[in-house]
């Protein structure tokens, strides 16, 4: 509820920070960019090694997500930096990258399961910053981005099954894997 009774500075100022960012939401946004860049990162390498338009297609996908994250850094005011590709600022995020090359580059079938498994962990990372969060801006986004998520992980496990091969979820539960994979592509704004 914002009450504009009258026109002082002060109350602008309470205006601008009942919609702003908190530390908590600066975090996760700051976080999802640099795990947004791991996923395009990753693909943009696996596919250059493999012919799968999954690589391709979803890479860009990828970009838009790292845009719309980038977007609302820069309407919040919170300064970002974008790594040159294989680099990162997060180490956790750069070892898990560093580790997906060196597995992705054995077989076709080590890199869709790397594939599958970015996916797997965007969703749940996502959730548990869905889950900390009140404001509308961030929840739109990370929903959104979810959706991909969604999709991008329907689109992994398609071409794992259709090789013969399956899946076995990592970050998510087995229930909501199985709810996603057997439920229809979405159409994410
Ligand atoms: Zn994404
Ligand atoms: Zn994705």
């Amino acid at each position: 509820m914002v009450f504009l009774s009258s026109c002082s500075n002060n109350d602008t100022e309470q205006v601008i920070n009942n919609t702003a960012l908190n530390q908590t939401d600066k975090d996760a946004l700051l976080f999802m960019l640099e795990e947004e860049k791991l996923a395009r990162d990753t693909y943009e390498y696996l596919d250059n090694l493999w012919s799968i338009n999954q690589f391709g297609n979803i890479k860009n996908s990828e970009q838009s997500h790292m845009n719309a994250v980038a977007n609302l850094l820069t309407q919040s005011n919170v300064p970002y930096e974008i790594l040159p590709y294989g680099e990162f600022m997060n180490t956790e995020i750069q070892n898990l990258y560093d580790q997906f090359v060196d597995d992705g580059s054995i077989s076709m079938n080590n890199a869709l399961t790397i594939g599958a498994t970015i996916e797997d962990l965007d969703i749940r990372d996502l959730q548990d910053y869905i889950d900390l969060t009140s404001n509308v801006a961030l929840l739109s986004v990370f929903e959104n981005l979810q959706c991909g998520s969604r999709n991008h992980l329907r689109s992994f496990i398609s071409v794992i099954e259709n090789l013969g091969g399956s899946y076995v979820p990592q970050y998510i539960s087995q229930e909501q894997f199985d709810n996603i994979i057997n439920s229809e592509k979405e159409q994410c704004n």
